[in-house]
This record gives C-alpha cells, structure tokens and sequence, in this order.
C-alpha cells in the first residue's frame, strides 16, 4: 500500500504513522526526519537545509524530490511506504506521480488530517519525541506511561525541536496553506483524497485512517 499523510504541522501526521507501520508492515517515509538525519550528519544537504527549516521555510523541491526518489528505490519500500510530510507543493506532487510512474507504480491513498490552528499551535508547543527511538510524546496529550521514561524502548532521554516554538510555527502555517493545502484540491480531482478529523483522540484518528484504507 502506498499512501500519503497530508496535513498541517503538528497534526498528527507522524503519530498515526507510527501506528500505520505496526499495522500494515511498510515504511514511514518522513522527509523532516531525514532532513534532521541530514543536517546532524553534517552531510551537504544537511548543510543546506539547516537555516531553511529553522526559519520555517520550505526546503527547495529539487533536493527533496532527490531525496525521496533514491528512498523508494529501496527494497524496503517494494511493498509500499507512508509519505509524511511529502508531498509538500504542487511541483513535489508532479515529480512523484512522474517517479512512481517510471516504475509502473501509483499512490492509492491520500489521507487529509484537520486540524484547527489553535490544536496546532498547542501540540506543536507541547511535542517532544524519545531521544533514541523517536517515538513521539506531548506535555499534555500524549506522556509516556511511567513519567520520564519512553514507553517503547525504555530510554530516558527527549528531546524537543528547535523550530517547535510559536514565532516558527507562524511562517510554517504560512508556508502550509500557501504552498502545501493546494495539494488537497490536486488530489481531490484525482479522486484520491479522504480526510479524516484530526481533532479527534488519537485513537479514534486512526480508527477513521484504518477505516478508510481497510474499505
Ligand atoms: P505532525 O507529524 O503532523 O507534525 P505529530 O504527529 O508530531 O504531528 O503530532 C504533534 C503533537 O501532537 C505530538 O506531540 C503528538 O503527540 C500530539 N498529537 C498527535 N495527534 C494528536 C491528537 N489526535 N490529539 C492530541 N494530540 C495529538
Ligand atoms: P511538521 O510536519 O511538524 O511541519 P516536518 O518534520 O515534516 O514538520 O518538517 C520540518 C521542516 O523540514 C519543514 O518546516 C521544512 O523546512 C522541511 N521539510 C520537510 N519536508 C519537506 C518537504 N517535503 N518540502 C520542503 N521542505 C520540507
Ligand atoms: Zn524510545
């Protein structure tokens, strides 16, 4: 199964990812994680997607389509994969029906979380993910069972995003509904499109994403 998650920052997509890898055994394909691998690494990409992303800028569509066409290209993403957080614009859009195209392949499901701007300024405020294995927690909607130690791999370390703050926040919201909520149209008239209300418990969001991928 191919399937993108659409929507603004902070709306769930990576959360229900999460769940979507246990439960249908494909990759999560997430461009920011691998833009935060990239510049960690200090790798050239790295380098030139650091300052674009903690302005809260887009990082620019030819280096993010090379980076996702060489993912799927790998063994792991035969069955399928999870796109969260690409596409990002019209153009990324465009490149990856050409890619998949080229390999006889095409994405069966977008999936649109909703969420309003004022949840969204709260859980990006509150979101922090475990130091070693990523999973993802919040302040007040999601902590780990026992207090301070992450619930998949027992580790004690968090970590927070520098772009999570509020001032950030504010040019990537400009940046989703400028260049990224285009995309729910574009898949609408390609009759992909499903969305599903990401104000919702997290369990009951992915219920509807189970739902509408099992139909
Ligand atoms: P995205 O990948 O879309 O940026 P995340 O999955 O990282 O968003 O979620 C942002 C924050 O909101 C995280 O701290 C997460 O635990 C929390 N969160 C995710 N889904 C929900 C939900 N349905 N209700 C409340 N909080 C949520
Ligand atoms: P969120 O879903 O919380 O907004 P991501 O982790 O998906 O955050 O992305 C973090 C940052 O990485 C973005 O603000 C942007 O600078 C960059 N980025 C990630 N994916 C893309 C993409 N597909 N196109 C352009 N920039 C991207
Ligand atoms: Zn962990």
């Amino acid at each position: 199964m191919r399937l993108i998650l659409l929507g603004p920052p902070g709306a769930g997509k990576g959360t229900q990812a999460k769940f979507l890898v246990d439960a249908y055994n494909i990759p999560q394909l997430s461009t920011g994680d691998m833009l935060r691998e990239a510049v960690a690494a200090g790798t050239e990409v790295g380098k030139q997607a650091k300052a674009i992303m903690e302005a809260g800028k887009l990082v620019s569509d030819d280096i993010i389509n090379a980076i996702i066409s060489e993912r799927i290209s790998q063994p792991d993403c035969a069955r399928g994969f999870i796109l969260d957080g690409f596409p990002r614009t019209l153009e990324q859009a465009d490149a990856l029906y050409h890619m998949l195209d080229d390999k006889g392949m095409k994405i069966e499901k977008v999936i649109a979380l909703e969420v309003d701007d004022d949840a969204l300024v709260e859980r990006i405020s509150g979101r922090y993910t475990c130091a070693d294995c990523g999973e993802g927690y919040h302040d007040k909607f999601k902590q780990p069972a026992k207090e301070g130690v992450c619930d998949r791999c027992g580790s004690t370390e968090f970590k927070r995003r520098k772009d999570d703050n509020p001032e950030t926040l504010k040019t990537r919201l400009f940046a989703y509904y400028k260049d990224t909520a285009p995309l729910i149209g574009y898949y609408h008239a390609y009759r992909m499109l499903n969305t599903v209300d990401g104000m919702a418990d997290i369990g009951d969001v992915t219920k509807a994403i189970r739902t509408i991928l099992d139909a």
